[in-house]
């Protein structure tokens, strides 16, 4: 069976679940081999037997990304076992939501590591490798809220308005060397997000949200990046916006 990534490589940060594990199984289906990354080790080893038992390939390689040298490490070992890196998909990510008055302040410092120093400790130990390639494809996951604040979001709003600042100025810097940018904004996707929410108040509003409509499943935003990751290399998909077909904002 032939696929449209056929010899081409993928990282994907947060691959241990929700959108993350389905972009691996997705790339890997096309024919992409993929270096899955996250901190829970058993996560990765069970992703990597599932996308090995329908005949793809995986390397997990646990990492903190909040840990420079770690980020590093993993573009490095990505690089040099799988022989090349065409697919950086920048989706670890935490939503630690709740009221700015008031706020948990170690809560704000964790998402700004995470959704954004995270981000850019893997996007600045891969960038020499696709600039000596000549070619490549950065993929950030930001979210709907990444152009909508909403009160109780203020600082997750923050940090995805920042990796959609970062990610359009990265755009304008590296298209020269012919590598593309490209940002996906979901929605309401059931996926295990919440559970890290530490503000109760904040996880109640989360969860009946969710109810309140049919949410989007993982499989669908991984389908938007297998979409931006295949079109022809002259094709830059910029940004892509999802929403569930019932959410209003
Ligand atoms: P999950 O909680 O299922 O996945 C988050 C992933 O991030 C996990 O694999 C987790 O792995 C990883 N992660 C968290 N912290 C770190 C870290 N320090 N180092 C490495 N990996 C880390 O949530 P989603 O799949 O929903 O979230 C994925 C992305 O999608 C996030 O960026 C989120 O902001 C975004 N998003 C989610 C939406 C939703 O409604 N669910 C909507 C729009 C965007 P581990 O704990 O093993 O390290």
């Amino acid at each position: 069976m032939t696929g449209k990534l056929d010899g081409k490589v993928a990282i994907i940060t947060g691959a241990s679940s929700g959108i993350g594990e389905a972009t691996a199984i997705a790339l890997a289906a096309e024919g992409a081999k993929v270096a899955i990354a996250a901190r829970r080790s058993d996560r990765l080893e069970e992703l990597a037997k599932t996308i090995a038992a329908s005949g793809g390939q995986a390397l997990p390689i646990v990492t903190d990304i909040t840990d420079e040298k770690q980020a590093n490490n993993l573009i490095d070992q990505a690089n040099a076992e799988l022989g090349r890196i065409d697919i950086l998909v920048n989706n670890a990510g935490v939503a630690l939501t709740g009221n700015i008055d008031g706020g948990n302040t170690s809560d704000w410092r964790r998402m700004l590591d995470v959704n954004v120093l995270g981000l850019l400790y893997t996007t600045h130990a891969v960038l020499p490798i696709l600039k000596a390639q000549g070619v490549g494809h950065i993929v950030n996951i930001s979210l709907v809220a990444g152009r909508l604040a909403r009160a109780g979001v203020g600082i997750y709003n923050a940090t995805k308005w920042g990796v959609n600042a970062i990610s359009e100025s990265l755009r304008q810097e590296v298209l020269k060397d012919n590598i593309r940018v490209t940002i996906i904004e979901p929605g309401l996707v059931e996926t295990e997000i919440n559970n890290h929410t530490t503000d109760p108040v904040a996880k109640k509003i989360s969860e009946e949200r969710l109810k309140a409509i049919t949410p989007l499943q993982s499989e669908d935003i991984a389908a938007a990046i297998v979409y931006a990751v295949t079109q022809p290399q002259h094709v830059n998909v910029n940004e892509i916006l999802i929403r569930p077909t019932q959410q209003e904002r």
